[in-house]
C-alpha cells in the first residue's frame, strides 16, 4: 500500500526514512537484541540514545551552553502551568501576547500563579495576525514574557522574535520548532510539544536557560519542578524512551539534510506554492496577514460551506488526508511540517486546481 499524504496538526506525518530505520531496528537495535522499548533507561544502550538525541539536537538549534535540554512529559499542555509555576519567582504577574486558541490556553492555566497581563491581543481581528510589537504595553517588572510563536489552528507565525530587554522570552514553539534557525540566547525558556515537527506523541521538550531553574516560589512537587529533571538529565523518572529514540532520528536527519537553515529554506519552497495557489484562486482563501502567514500551518476555506465534503472525499480518494480544519474554524487546514515532502504540496495544489475548475 502507498503512503497517504499525511496533513494532520499532530501527531502529524514523519519522515518515511526516519520510520523505516525504525522498523530495521525494531527487533534489535544495534545488536543489542533488543528493541528500544523494551531498553532499561539506565542501560548503557539507551543511555547512549538519549544523550546523543540532546547532543544533536543542541548542535541542530545553536542551543548555548548555558540551556538545558529537558526531555519531559505532560505536553506542551502541562507547560501552561508548570511555566508560571517555575518562572513566576516570587514576582507579581507575567506578561502574555493572545494570539488564538493556543495562546489563551497558555493565558488560562497562568492565572492561578499571578497576575497575567494581556499585552496584547489579535481578537479584535479573529486572531488573522502577530500583532506588532510597538502596540505592547511590556511590563518592565514582569516575570517573563510569554508567546506563541506558531498557531496550530490560526494559522498564524511571528516571522520575527519579540524583544524584551532584560525580561525573559518564554516561547511555545510547539509547532513550527526546527523549521527554520532561532537565536536560542533571544529565549529564557523555549517549549514544544514533539508530535508535530519532532517525533511521536509523547515527549515534550523544553530548553530553559540555567538562571531561571530552582527559583520558583513556593517550590512545585517534585515532578513539575524543572530542577529536578536538569539535575537528573531527564531521568529522574522513566523518560519516554522510544519518543525520543525516534526524536534522535529525526535530528539527525535534518542534519544530514544540511541542518536549520537547508530546512527553512524548502519549507518557505512548500508554503508559497500554496499560498501563491491560495492567492490567485477566485474559489479558495486564506484569511491571515501576508506577512505573518504560517509556513507550518495553512487553513483555507472554500467558496462555500457546502463544497467541503465533496473536497475532502476527492482529497481521501487521491491519497490526501486530515485536510478539516480544526472544529473551531472550519474549513480547510493542511500542515505541511518538515516531513511533509514537496511532492505532498504539489499533490495537493494540483488537486486544488482541478476542484476549481470544475466548481468555481
Ligand atoms: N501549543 C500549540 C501551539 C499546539 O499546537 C498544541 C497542540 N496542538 C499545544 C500547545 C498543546 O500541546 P499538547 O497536546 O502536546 O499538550
Amino acid at each position: 500500500m502507498a503512503r497517504v499524504f499525511n496533513f494532520s496538526a499532530g501527531p502529524a506525518t514523519l519522515p518515511e526514512a526516519v520510520l523505516q530505520q525504525a522498523a530495521a531496528e525494531m527487533l534489535d537495535w544495534n545488536g543489542s537484541g533488543q528493541s528500544v522499548m523494551e531498553m532499561s533507561h539506565r542501560g548503557k544502550e539507551y543511555m547512549a540514545i538519549h544523550a546523543q538525541a540532546e547532543a544533536d539536537l543542541r548542535e541542530l538549534m545553536g542551543i548555548p551552553a548555558n540551556y538545558k535540554v529537558l526531555f519531559l512529559q505532560g505536553g506542551a499542555t502541562l507547560q501552561f502551568s508548570m511555566i508560571p509555576m517555575n518562572l513566576m519567582r516570587g514576582k507579581s504577574g507575567a506578561d502574555y501576547v493572545n494570539t488564538g486558541e493556543w495562546a489563551k490556553k497558555a493565558i488560562k492555566e497562568a492565572k492561578p500563579f499571578g497576575q497575567v497581563n494581556v499585552v496584547a491581543s489579535a481578537e479584535d481581528a479573529n486572531f488573522s495576525y502577530a500583532p506588532a510589537q510597538s502596540g505592547w504595553k511590556l511590563d518592565p517588572n514582569a516575570a517573563y514574557v510569554h508567546y506563541t510563536a506558531n498557531e496550530t489552528i490560526g494559522g498564524v507565525e511571528f516571522h520575527w522574535v519579540p524583544e524584551t530587554g532584560d525580561v525573559p522570552l518564554v516561547c511555545d514553539m510547539s509547532s513550527n520548532i526546527l523549521s527554520k534557525s532561532v537565536d536560542v540566547s533571544k529565549y529564557g525558556l523555549i517549549y514544544a510539544g514533539a508530535q508535530k515537527n519532532i517525533g511521536p506523541a509523547g515527549l515534550t521538550i523544553v530548553i530553559v536557560r540555567d538562571d531561571l531553574i530552582g527559583q520558583a516560589q513556593p517550590k512545585p512537587i517534585t515532578m513539575l519542578d524543572y530542577k529536578t529533571h536538569a539535575d537528573n538529565d531527564s531521568m529522574y523518572n522513566t523518560p519516554p524512551t522510544y519518543s525520543i529514540y525516534i526524536a534522535g532520528l529525526v535530528f539527525q536527519l535534518l542534519k544530514k539534510q544540511g541542518g536549520l537553515v537547508a530546512i527553512e529554506k524548502k519549507n518557505i519552497e512548500k508554503a508559497n506554492l500554496l499560498y501563491d495557489f491560495l492567492d490567485n484562486s477566485q474559489f479558495f482563501k486564506n484569511p491571515v496577514k501576508r506577512e505573518d502567514r504560517s509556513r507550518m500551518n495553512i487553513p483555507f476555506t472554500l467558496k462555500d460551506e457546502s463544497f467541503d465534503e465533496a473536497f475532502l472525499k476527492g482529497a481521501k480518494e487521491r491519497n490526501m488526508i486530515q485536510l478539516k480544519g480544526h472544529r473551531s474554524v472550519g474549513g480547510m487546514r493542511a500542515s505541511i511540517y518538515n516531513a511533509m515532502p514537496v511532492e505532498g504540496v504539489q499533490a495537493l495544489v494540483a488537486y486544488m486546481k482541478e476542484f476549481e475548475a470544475k466548481n468555481g
